[in-house]
């Protein structure tokens, strides 16, 4: 049974054989950034298939982001001839998400209930305040924004959460009316999606006890950023009674390491690590102590760094690797010349060095950070890509397409609803609209039932607006999902209005991309395009399938096994032999459409951490993004204090010592090469800053780092420190104390050929550089580029905004523009295309 000779466990050293192998009930591996903590988790759930001590029904895996689980599937198709179907493996909210559609009406959602982004939900909330003449000034929507996702992640209701005085009495009804409105329009955010599945379990024993019985192993990565909630619904998959005691009818893998903890900002606690062990009785922590993925400067860096983190659980990383290239450090002049120097590395990497250009990663604090750093690319035409930043579902012109299509789906869908009620125009203005919402409060109406209620010329234009989502609708039935989003597209107007527009041609490529997309979800469900229908799983859920993993089924006799269990719970499968099944409610008989189904996927991909893999770019995220992936070639930017560590954070300990992690993480993520930067003037939030470099720069070790450029209060810049040397110690010291004796100067005779410290003459030439493509379409010499302080401008990525107002002149112009939601930009002409509107 435990098969010792499985080709699975060649390769692992043997504590990650044991990890990967334990019996003994519940197991904590806790273990330094690369040492296969991931691995492990992945390797033992194919273990766990291969030995037949499991069926993939049995499965539960949570991971951090949608793109970890999509690898993790994948990674297990290659390792075991295995069907993904019915094995949960997917982020907390994912797996909150597919539970609540199997229940939804035992937790009083809607079939079709759609998903708030974070976007949506400020929306909604602002919608709030207005419609309850609450002043923005004094309750900042961003600030109940927060309010409601942090209650929500300690798993308050407003009911719960303790009043003080008038204020917090306020945020309190706010809370209170602002679930209300979203029952009322049949809507949940993410952090509800979390607290109402927590509930259901919690409250429902039947379908508890169906979860308990179901999991057999449940396997959490990441686990040092678990919140609160996070961790009491685990406990209750892995067997808690309801009186608080945990029955053990399931194993559970916690992997994770407590220097990586970097979300204590979203509720993310440490202690939950402390609180597993004593729950959930693990007898000894599993340390894994050999890093597999970087080279001994990298790593001696890393080590050093956070060895100067008081709250740290304690632990060892060595490497076999050898000691590779020591880090790269260089001062720029300003943010443009540290951009131009990142983009010289880069392509000096791809060109001399041969690095593929998806192994190189360029990552920052804040994602205000990645304009400067586009431009920069763009200028140098290399192809890059951009995680948790505007990504595909996230643009404008998509989400104004995403809210026709829920508006099929559900009409109560006010957030939808007033997102297009005059997109394209349609001569209905705010006026009306407000007079709209008025009467909608009043009746406790949607805004599309309403509608029907309201006189005059305002009237007949809504009533003509609602007319046109029926008469959509009413095509819509029984068509090819595909066909559906083109005929939204076509007859909403979207498709004309942007067609018409004089930038709009990226706008109706997108949209154009939409017909595919909802055509590859359905492909990807296993089915043909002209399916109208989702595979079920045995809850009645839609089938996640990889292509890969099509036609073999290992695990049928089990899906047999639970379908009695689920018809216990009342559910009713629409499924036939042989033919596609629709999804069914458990409790109302209600089917999911596949347009359901692919608008839940399109929320939850605009609210992942990160995009798509890409292929071929490079990748550009904040260190955040970053957690869990590797990269042969890291570059890590803005190395100045107030940057990073982030201003926010600098005050107290554990803020610092958080930055610090974050640090710890970026620096984990390279495999080869690692490049740090900081420049002495940055344009931020319109304003010039001059930071000094990131204290985290003094904390790596002398031995490991290679200063480009002199390092700035260095008394005399001498040698050559760190070049050649061999591989250096395991650990560094334990203080991580830098001697001040040796400093590395600005030298020239490196191994990595070819770069000259860079100083104000390179920043010229790049910035020549950086002004040579300039679009044509830019009318008007001058010194402003054409453009005048109270325009209107369009820019491809940020949409229209109005121009606040210039500074500079000839290549140093820049304009101040305000861009609705994405903020206000300070845009250098020369490389904005920005265009007169
Ligand atoms: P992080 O803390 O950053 O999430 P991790 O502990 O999850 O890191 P993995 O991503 O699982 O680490 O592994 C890091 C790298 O080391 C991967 O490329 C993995 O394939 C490789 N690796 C892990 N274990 C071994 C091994 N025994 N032999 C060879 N390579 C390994
Ligand atoms: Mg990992």
């Amino acid at each position: 049974r435990t098969n010792a000779d499985s080709p699975l466990l060649q390769g692992l050293n043997p504590e990650q054989r044991a990890a990967v192998t334990f019996t003994g009930g519940n197991v904590l591996v806790l273990a330094g950034a690369g040492s296969g903590k991931t691995r492990v988790l992945t390797t033992r759930i194919a273990w766990l298939l291969q030995t037949g001590q499991v069926s993939s029904g049995g499965i539960l895996a949570v991971t951090f982001t949608n793109k970890a689980a999509r690898e993790m599937v994948t990674r297990l198709a290659a390792m075991v001839p295995v069907s993904v179907r019915g094995m949960w493996i997917g982020t907390f909210h994912g797996l909150c998400n597919r539970m609540l559609r199997a229940h939804a009406a035992s937790v009083g959602l809607p079939r079709q209930f759609q998903i708030l982004d974070m976007q949506d939900q400020l929306s909604a909330l602002k919608r709030l305040l207005k419609a309850h003449n609450v002043d923005t000034e004094l309750v900042p929507p961003k600030k109940l924004q927060s309010f409601i996702n942090s209650c929500k992640e300690e798993g308050l209701r407003a009911g719960d959460v303790p009043v003080r005085d008038a204020e917090s009495r306020q945020r309190v009804e706010l809370y209170q009316l602002y679930e209300q409105q979203c029952m009322r329009e049949g809507v949940v955010d993410f952090g509800e999606l979390m607290l109402r599945s927590y509930e259901l379990l919690r409250d429902n024993a039947a379908v508890r006890q169906h979860y308990q019985q179901r999991f057999r192993h449940v396997l959490v990565d990441e686990f040092q950023d678990t919140n609160r909630l996070q961790y009491l619904w685990l406990r209750l998959i892995a067997g808690e009674a309801g009186n608080g005691r945990l029955q053990g009818t399931s194993s559970v893998m916690a992997v994770g390491d407590d220097d990586q903890s970097i979300y204590a900002f979203r509720g993310a606690r440490v202690g939950n690590m402390a609180d597993f062990v004593r729950e959930f009785g693990v007898a000894q922590p599993i340390k894994l102590e050999q890093n597999y993925r970087s080279y001994s400067h990298i790593l001696d860096a890393a080590n050093a760094l956070i060895a100067h983190n008081s709250q740290r659980l304690g632990k060892t990383l060595r490497t076999e690797q050898g000691a590779g290239e020591p880090l790269r450090i260089y001062e720029a002049p300003s943010d443009f010349a540290e951009a131009g120097w990142i983009v010289d590395e880069v392509r000096q990497l791809m060109q001399v060095d041969g690095f593929a250009r998806q192994e190189i990663a360029i990552l920052y604090r804040s994602n205000a950070q990645s304009r400067v750093l586009e431009s920069a690319l763009i200028s140098a035409k290399v192809p890059y890509r951009i995680y948790g930043g505007l990504r595909f579902f996230e643009r404008a012109e998509i989400k104004h397409a995403l809210a026709y299509l829920r508006l099929l789906e559900n009409p109560q869908d006010d957030t939808s609803f007033l997102r297009v009620v005059n997109f394209p125009a349609r001569g209905i203005g705010q006026r009306s609209i407000e007079t709209l919402q008025d009467e909608a409060g009043r009746g406790g109406q949607s805004l599309h039932a309403a509608s029907a209620s309201l006189a005059g010329r305002a009237g007949d234009k809504l009533r003509g607006f609602v007319d046109l989502l029926d008469a959509m609708r009413r095509e819509a039935q029984g068509k090819p999902l595909r066909e559906i989003v083109s005929l939204v597209l076509e007859e909403s107007g979207l498709l004309d209005h942007y067609r018409g527009e004089k930038d709009g041609v990226d706008r109706v490529e997108n949209l154009e991309e939409l017909v595919n997309a909802a055509e590859a979800f359905i492909a990807q469900e296993g089915y043909g395009a002209d399916a109208t229908a989702l595979p079920l799983d045995e809850h009645g859920v839609p089938l996640v399938q990889s292509p890969a993993s099509q036609g073999v089924d290992l695990d049928a006799p089990f899906i047999e096994e639970s379908a009695g269990d689920a018809a216990a719970l009342g559910a009713v499968l629409g499924e036939r032999p042989g033919e596609p099944a629709f999804l069914v409610d458990a409790e109302t008989g209600e089917t999911l459409s596949p347009l359901g189904a692919f608008l839940t996927h399109a929320s939850l991909e605009a609210g992942d951490n990160q995009a798509q893999a890409g292929q071929e770019a490079i990748q550009l995220m904040t260190v955040h993004a970053s957690k869990g992936l590797e990269f042969d070639a890291v570059f890590i930017a803005g190395l100045e204090e107030g940057l990073f560590p982030h201003y926010n954070s600098m005050s107290d300990r554990d803020g610092l010592e958080e930055e610090r992690r974050l640090m710890y993480v970026a620096i984990t993520r390279a495999r080869k090469r690692l490049y740090l930067s900081h420049a002495q003037e940055r344009m931020l939030n319109g304003q010039s800053q001059y930071n000094p470099p990131s204290r985290f720069l003094e904390e790596l070790p002398e031995e490991s780092v290679r200063w480009l450029t002199p390092r700035r209060g260095a008394k005399g810049a001498d040698g050559d420190a760190g070049l050649g040397a061999g591989p250096s110690s395991f650990w560094s010291s334990a203080d991580g104390s830098s001697s001040p004796g040796r400093r590395s100067g600005a030298g020239g005779s490196s191994s990595w050929q070819g770069h000259q410290p860079r100083q104000s003459a390179d920043e010229r030439a790049w910035r020549e550089a950086a002004s040579a493509p300039v679009p044509a379409r830019r009318q008007g010499a001058g010194d402003a580029h054409g453009i005048r302080a109270g325009q209107k401008v369009f820019h491809p990525k940020f949409g229209e905004g109005q121009v606040l107002a210039l500074e500079g002149a000839g290549d140093d112009a820049k304009a101040k523009v305000n861009f609705g939601r994405h903020g206000t930009k300070l845009l250098l002409l020369t490389v904005a295309k920005l265009t007169v509107v």
